[in-house]
């Protein structure tokens, strides 16, 4: 079986869910005989194939061209394609980030088939991908069975498995297509210095904070742990925060290893946007607030004496 995976990277840095990416792929690989094409679009290739060059590909193809300069998904999708037919490979798999939802549809677009999309588990029974991804708003979990190639799957950032493997052979070529999207301007959104969809951990704060100033302690605790920082709709609603922060249904689906939810109620329209992520911590003064239903562990307790209590405690053992 041979995988194609599409290994995102901006001015050499590589975003940190390709490379779950890609230990997905190689535990799919070694689960059987297989092959990991890692491919990699636009300039600065070669630095991020270094950092990828040990996190499961074989093989890592570095195509780089005009028409990938602006790192826009049309074209980074029609080079894939190209890549997938010239190596006659049985599937891609790329990250569920904002680029690579957008990537994968526009492959599986051109090749006539379809997405499992977002997925929190893949394994290899001999010929068939068994995946498992979160529906109806992360309430329930789907397992699905892929039995017909090409096969074309999503992964959730932090879900996949982060491998150490020997090196990948790296082939750096021209790209082959001509994309005929081009970018007319770029202008820098209000994302803070963690991106929100592939941060570790998340500080999130809702109308419990009272006042957009009392934001001031999330962003320090998220400084200690270095995480980025989350926001309810009610706080985006109100003008605290940008929409960008926004989690939940109507925000951004986060998977992060630890979610810290602040003076947030637990709505079930946030819940559907957070749900997934491995360690769940509520601080709420309400014991009957619907977040301690899907919290791993509970504080009962004024948000405004817990934080900085917790403020204390990890300063004293992280510095
Ligand atoms: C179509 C639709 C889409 C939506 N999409 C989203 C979405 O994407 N994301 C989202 O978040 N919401 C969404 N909502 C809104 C959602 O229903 C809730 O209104 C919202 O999540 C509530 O935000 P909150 O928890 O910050 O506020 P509240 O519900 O007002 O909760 C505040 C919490 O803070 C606690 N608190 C107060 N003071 C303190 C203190 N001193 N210490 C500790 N705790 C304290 C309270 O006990 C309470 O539980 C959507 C709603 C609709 C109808």
């Amino acid at each position: 079986m041979k995988i194609i995976v599409w290994i995102e990277a901006r001015n050499g840095q590589i975003k940190a869910p390709s490379l779950e990416a890609l230990g997905s792929a190689r535990n799919l690989a070694e689960s059987g005989s297989g092959e990991v094409i890692g491919v990699i679009c636009g300039p600065s290739g070669a630095k991020a194939a270094h950092s990828a060059s040990t996190a499961g590909a074989h093989r890592i193809i570095i195509r780089d061209g005009e028409s990938l300069n602006d790192a826009i998904a049309d074209g980074i999708a029609d080079e894939l394609v190209a890549i997938f037919r010239e190596e006659s490979a049985d599937m891609v798999i790329c990250a569920a980030t904002s680029t690579g939802k957008e990537v994968i549809a526009l492959t599986a677009g051109t090749l006539g088939t379809s997405v499992a999309a977002d997925c929190t588990s893949i394994t290899r029974r001999e010929d068939v991908i068994e995946i498992e991804r979160p529906i109806y708003a992360g309430k329930a979990l789907m397992q699905q069975k892929i039995c017909q190639f090409p096969a074309l799957v999503s992964i959730r950032p932090n879900y996949g498995e982060r491998l150490e493997r020997e090196a990948a052979t790296v082939i750096e070529q021209a790209a082959t297509t001509g994309s005929s999207v081009r970018r007319t301007g770029f202008k820098r959104g209000t994302v803070g210095k963690i991106d929100l969809a592939e941060a570790e951990i998340i500080v999130s704060g809702g109308r419990g904070l009272k006042d957009p100033a009392n934001f001031v302690l999330l962003e320090e605790l998220a400084e200690l742990l270095q995480a980025a920082v989350g926001a309810s709709r009610a706080v985006v609603d109100a003008g605290w925060r940008p929409h960008s922060d926004q989690v939940g249904q109507t925000g951004k689906t986060v998977s992060p290893k630890l979610y810290i939810a602040v003076g947030i109620s637990g709505a079930i329209q946030h819940l559907a946007g957070m749900s997934s992520s491995r360690t769940i911590v509520a601080i709420n003064k309400d014991p009957n607030a619907p977040i301690f239903k899907v919290a791993t562990y509970g504080v009962v307790g004024d948000l405004f004496e817990v934080i900085p209590r917790l403020q204390a405690q990890l300063k004293s053992v992280l510095q």
